[in-house]
């Protein structure tokens, strides 16, 4: 059973801008996928010296909740728009438990106007579903790859996001099947 994919909506993103990966989270991973509204306690994970959010206290907070979803086959995704940090990185677009229950994602480095560029609602919600897919792909024991066009490629820079496609190549789908026929 692959379980359910909650995705937990701490962001500012209103729910019908989430519907393309909504969609796309269940095509790729062959899952129900719900959206619920999210509230973490972002204070708690606040670092003053780095004016940034432990990424790794927002997935505490979230495990600490899994009563709400507690079944052990479900997968949670968060959406916060705070700026994340852990601590070895200057930031992330997110962070997953590798083989776990947990991932983050924040839409704060996802927007054009970070950059200086025009807003562009197609890219920003592009973004976040690939992100989205990436971590929750982490979740299921996938780890990077090396295919230009694979979602599970890691991004250092945005412009990296959008040469990345929101599917899985092949190799990764395959590795995919096998971990969640676990
Ligand atoms: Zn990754
Ligand atoms: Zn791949």
């Amino acid at each position: 059973m692959s379980g359910t994919i909650h995705v937990l909506n701490g962001s500012g993103v209103d729910t019908g801008a989430l519907g393309a990966t909504v969609r796309r989270l269940h095509e790729v991973f062959h899952a129900a996928v719900e959206l619920h509204p999210f509230q973490p306690d972002l204070t708690r994970v606040f670092d003053p010296s780095r004016s940034q959010y432990h990424s790794s206290g927002v997935l505490k907070q979230m495990l600490d909740d899994l009563s709400a979803h507690g079944n052990p086959a479900d997968k949670l995704i968060g959406l916060v728009d705070v700026d994340l940090f852990i601590p070895v990185l200057t930031f992330v677009y997110g962070e997953a438990q590798l083989k776990g229950r947990c991932a983050v994602v924040s839409t704060f480095r996802l927007r054009n106007e970070l950059y200086g560029l025009p807003p562009n609602e197609r890219i920003f919600r592009d973004r976040i579903e690939k992100e989205c897919v990436h971590e929750v792909g982490h979740t299921y024991g996938l780890v990077h790859c090396r295919d230009t066009e694979c979602v599970m490629r890691s991004s250092t820079y945005v412009e990296e996001i959008d040469l990345k496609g929101s599917l899985m190549c092949p190799a990764c789908d395959e590795k995919r099947r096998g971990l969640m026929s676990d």
